[in-house]
């Protein structure tokens, strides 16, 4: 009896481990268990940029020149442009990116981004995001965006998301402010916008939500999350990292000239974090050689 359970369990044995070196090889086992992927080589880390204002003014606005700087850059340095959405689903997937990868993202409502952002954007071949508030469109005392702007963006293929209807502090309480009051000032930044930006722009499906002036809490995610956003962005400055875990959070670096030292030192540390190439942790801490014993 022992002998015979014996004899049946090797040829068990040996099956399972040629299954699991199978799915080993083909990197399912990795990709199942969430870990570092089925990945062999290419890219990990995506910065997503941040524009606002072209040709306007304000420490967050850059120059037509400047702006093309950066694209000239980006071309220059073989960096692939691609649309938020496929950087989210590289990192649902677990899937590294096989070239240098960034995306870009412009936020606010001047009417310079459909005026002269989108077209010089065009010229590159370069698809964005533009993260627009409700409450200006069409009536911004000094122009601003319409709602044929946004369609017409929409039409040549870029994509408009949210930034909520009034863009001010809404993260948390003003002070002696009710919690009912409160409640429904996130309802109408959050759900109302929504169904504002989906009435005027037929057949676009609201997505993604960039926090205005990078103002989060715990509460608001979680409002957030109750909407059923796909995405939040922060601009918190940090790459996303495509063999992280999917939290429907990702960071985004603001471009900015004035409260920064070197602005093109920034963006090109961006540009390196694009071009390094992935190392898993293991390979990564062997490289770095013994991090304790030795002085
Ligand atoms: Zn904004």
């Amino acid at each position: 009896m022992m002998r015979r359970r014996v004899l049946i369990t090797i040829p068990v044995f040996l099956l399972c481990l040629g299954l699991w070196f199978a799915l080993g090889q083909s990197g399912k086992i990795s990709q199942w268990l969430g870990g570092g992927g089925p990945h062999q080589s290419g890219y990990n880390l995506v910065p997503i940029l941040c524009f606002h204002d072209v040709n306007g003014s304000g420490p967050y606005s850059v120059t037509i020149e400047e702006f093309r700087n950066y694209l000239d850059i980006l071309k220059k340095e073989n960096i692939r442009i691609v649309p938020l959405k496929e950087v989210m689903q590289h990192q649902k997937d677990n899937r590294l990116m096989d070239q240098p990868t960034m995306a870009i993202t412009v936020d606010d409502d001047f009417e310079n981004i459909a005026r002269v952002a989108a077209p010089i954007l065009r010229e590159y071949d370069f698809p964005a995001t533009f993260f627009v508030y409700t409450k200006d469109i069409n009536t911004h005392p000094h122009g601003g965006m319409a709602w044929e702007d946004l369609n017409r963006l929409i039409a040549e293929g870029f994509e408009v998301q949210n930034h909520s209807h009034t863009h001010t502090a809404f993260h948390e309480p003003r002070v002696g402010e009710s919690q009912e009051h409160f409640a429904a000032r996130v309802h109408q930044e959050v759900v109302v916008s929504r169904q504002i930006l989906e009435k005027h722009l037929p057949n676009h499906k609201i997505w993604a939500f960039a926090y205005p002036m990078g103002y989060y809490s715990p509460y608001l995610e979680e409002k957030l999350r109750e909407a059923g956003y796909d995405l939040i962005l922060t601009v918190d400055a940090a790459p996303v990292d495509v063999t992280s875990k999917f939290t429907g959070i990702m960071d985004r670096y603001t471009i900015q000239k004035e409260y920064v030292a070197d602005p093109m030192a920034m963006f090109y540390k961006q540009i390196a974090y694009a071009r390094k190439k992935y190392q898993s942790a293991e390979v990564a801490q062997v490289e770095e050689g013994p991090q304790h014993g030795l002085k």
